[in-house]
C-alpha cells in the first residue's frame, strides 16, 4: 500500500537522497574504520545504514551511537523501508518531528520509529471532593468524552462527587519451590511469625525510599509457595520498586532456607494486567468508593431519565446481567472506557486497565425516592504520578491539569492518591450518562451520529477548517452516549 506523502517529511526525505549523493557512500571497511576511530557522527546516512546490515551497528543500538534521536529514528525507518516489499514507513504519515525524546529511549520505549498522537478531550468540570476539575482524556471513541461530560455536569449541578480511599498498597507474588510440602509449610509459618516478617520487611524496604511493606499473604500449591508482598509505594505506581524490593527480600529468605528455589520474582499470584478475583477481593494499587446524589429534576433534564428507570436499568444490567454472564468485578456500564482514556491522557501503564477498571457501580432512590445515590466501589486502580509514562511531557501536563504532577514532596503518595479519587469519580461521571443513554433509548442514534459523521469532501471545506463540525444537534444527542 502506497500512503500518500506528507510534504514536510518528504521534502526531508528528498533532501536527504540529494546529500546523499553528493557526498557519494564510502565502502564497507572504511566506514567501520570511520566508525571506530571517530564514531557514527561522522558517517552519512546510508553508511550508517550499511553498518547496520553488516551488523556493526545493532538496529536498537542507534540512539546510542547517533547521539541523536530523531536521526536514529529516520535511519531506523529507512532500514525497515529497504528491507520490505512495501517500503513505506520512510514517507509515511506515523509522524516523528517535533516530539521530545530525552525521556523516551531508556524509559518508555525501544527501537522508537515514531508517535501515535492521540487526541485529547476533557471532560467537566466536575465537583470532587470540593474541588471543580477538568478532566483529560485521550481516546478514538466519539461522543465519550462528551458522554462522560455530561454526567460530570449532572454530578456537579448536585451533590458534587465525594471520594473515599479505603486502601493503598501495591502487589507482586512471587513463585518460590520447596523441596516437600513439609518443608513449604515451615517457610510459610517463619514468613507468617513476627520475626520472619520482620526480618524480610527491612531487607525489602532497604531498596527504596519509599516502599512500606505493609503485609504478607502465603498460600501453598503442594511444595510450590506463592508470597503476595503488599506494598506502599509513594506517588509511584510500584511495579518495579516492588520488583526490586523483593528481589532483595528474596535473598534474604534463600539465605535463611537454603533449600528454597526462586521459580519466579511474578509467580502470578500478584496479579498484574490479568483478570483474577484476588484483586477484585484484596484490591490492588489504590481501592477507592465515589459517590454523589443527582437530584431528581437534574435526572429529568440533563440525564433525560427518570430515578427509577435508572436504578432499574442499573439492577438488570449492571449486576444481575453481570452475573448472568458470571462476570468477574465487571459489574458496571463502561468502567474501562473512561478509565482508559483518563490512564492514556496521564501516562499509566494502559495494559494496567484489565484490573484497575474492575468496578461495582450502584444507584439507589435516596431523599424518599426524590434524588439518585450512585457510587461506584473500585479497589484496584493502579496509578502513579512518577515513573513510566507520566514523565512524558504531554502526559505530565495532563497531570498538571488535575494538580498531581511528579512526586508530592510533604506527603509521599498523596499525588497517586489524588489521581485514584479523581479516576474514580470520572468513572463514575460516564456511568451516570451511558446508564441514562441506554435507559432513554438514546445509545445507538447517538453512537451512529458521532462516530459516523462524515467529513467535508476537499471542494466545500472552508480554508479554515481541518476537522468536520458536528451541528448542535449532533452535540446534543452526542452527550448521551457511550460503550454499553
Ligand atoms: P519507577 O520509576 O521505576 O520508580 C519510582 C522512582 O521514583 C524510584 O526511583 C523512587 O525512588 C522515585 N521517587 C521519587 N519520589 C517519589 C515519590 N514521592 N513516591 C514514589 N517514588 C518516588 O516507577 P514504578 O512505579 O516502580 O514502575 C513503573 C514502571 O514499571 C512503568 O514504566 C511500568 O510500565 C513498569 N512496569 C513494570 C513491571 C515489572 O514487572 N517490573 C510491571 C508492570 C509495569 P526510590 O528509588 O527511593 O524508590
Amino acid at each position: 500500500m502506497v500512503l500518500k506523502k506528507s510534504p514536510s517529511v518528504l521534502a526531508e526525505f528528498v533532501a536527504a537522497q540529494a546529500a546523499e549523493e553528493r557526498r557519494g557512500v564510502r565502502g564497507l571497511e572504511e566506514c567501520r574504520t570511520a566508525f571506530a576511530t571517530e564514531g557514527a557522527g561522522v558517517l552519512s546516512d546510508d553508511e550508517v545504514l550499511q553498518l547496520v546490515a553488516a551488523g556493526t551497528i545493532p538496529a536498537y543500538a542507534l540512539e546510542k551511537h547517533l547521539h541523536d534521536h530523531v536521526r536514529a529514528i529516520r535511519v531506523r525507518r529507512a532500514l525497515i523501508s529497504r528491507a520490505s516489499a512495501s517500503g513505506t514507513l520512510e514517507t509515511s504519515h506515523l509522524p516523528y518531528h517535533h516530539y521530545d525524546y530525552s525521556h523516551v529511549h531508556g524509559q518508555c520505549c525501544e527501537n522508537v520509529i515514531g508517535v501515535v498522537p492521540l487526541p485529547v478531550g476533557v471532560a467537566g468540570p466536575m465537583r470532587i471532593d470540593g474541588e471543580l476539575l477538568h478532566i483529560p482524556m485521550a481516546t478514538t471513541e466519539g461522543a465519550l468524552v462528551a458522554s462522560t461530560s455530561r454526567g460530570c455536569k449532572a454530578i456537579t449541578l448536585g451533590s458534587g462527587a465525594s471520594t473515599v480511599l479505603t486502601r493503598d498498597a501495591m502487589t507482586r507474588g512471587p513463585c518460590l519451590q520447596m523441596p516437600s510440602v513439609l518443608r513449604a509449610a515451615a517457610l510459610k509459618a517463619w514468613l507468617e511469625s513476627d520475626s520472619g516478617l520482620a526480618d524480610v520487611r527491612a531487607a525489602f524496604q532497604a531498596t527504596s525510599r519509599f516502599a512500606k511493606l505493609r503485609s504478607l499473604k502465603i498460600a501453598l500449591a503442594g511444595r510450590l509457595v506463592f508470597v503476595r508482598f503488599t506494598t506502599f509505594t509513594g506517588d509511584a505506581m510500584g511495579m518495579n520498586m516492588i520488583s526490586k524490593g523483593c528481589e532483595q527480600a528474596l535473598r534474604l529468605i534463600q539465605e535463611r532456607f537454603a533449600d528454597c528455589d526462586v521459580v519466579a520474582v511474578s509467580g502470578n499470584y500478584c496479579t498484574d494486567k490479568k483478570p483474577a478475583a484476588i484483586n477484585w477481593i484484596d484490591g490492588r494499587g489504590k481501592s477507592v468508593v465515589s459517590e454523589a446524589i443527582i437530584p431528581g429534576a437534574v435526572v429529568r433534564s440533563v440525564l433525560k431519565s427518570s430515578v427509577d428507570d435508572l436504578c432499574r436499568l442499573n439492577v438488570s444490567k449492571n449486576l444481575i446481567g453481570s452475573a448472568m454472564a458470571g462476570a468477574l468485578g465487571g459489574f458496571n456500564a463502561h468502567a474501562a472506557n473512561t478509565l482508559t482514556a483518563v490512564f492514556l491522557a496521564t501516562g499509566q501503564d494502559p495494559a494496567q486497565n484489565v484490573e484497575s477498571s474492575t468496578c461495582i457501580t450502584l444507584m439507589e432512590p435516596a431523599n424518599d425516592g426524590q434524588d439518585l445515590r450512585i457510587s461506584c466501589s473500585m479497589p484496584s486502580i493502579e496509578v502513579g504520578t512518577v515513573g513510566g509514562g507520566t514523565v512524558l511531557p504531554p502526559q505530565a501536563a495532563c497531570l498538571d491539569m488535575l494538580g498531581c504532577r511528579g512526586p508530592n514532596r510533604e506527603c509521599p503518595g498523596a499525588h497517586a492518591q489524588r489521581l485514584a479519587r479523581i479516576t474514580c469519580a470520572a468513572v463514575m461521571a460516564g456511568e451516570l450518562s451511558l446508564c441514562a443513554a441506554l435507559a432513554s433509548g438514546d445509545l445507538v442514534r447517538s453512537h451512529i451520529a458521532l462516530n459516523r459523521a462524515v467529513p467535508p469532501t476537499p471542494a466545500s471545506t472552508p480554508q479554515t477548517s481541518v476537522t468536520p463540525q458536528p451541528s448542535a444537534a449532533d452535540l446534543r444527542t452526542s452527550s448521551n452516549k457511550g460503550s454499553a
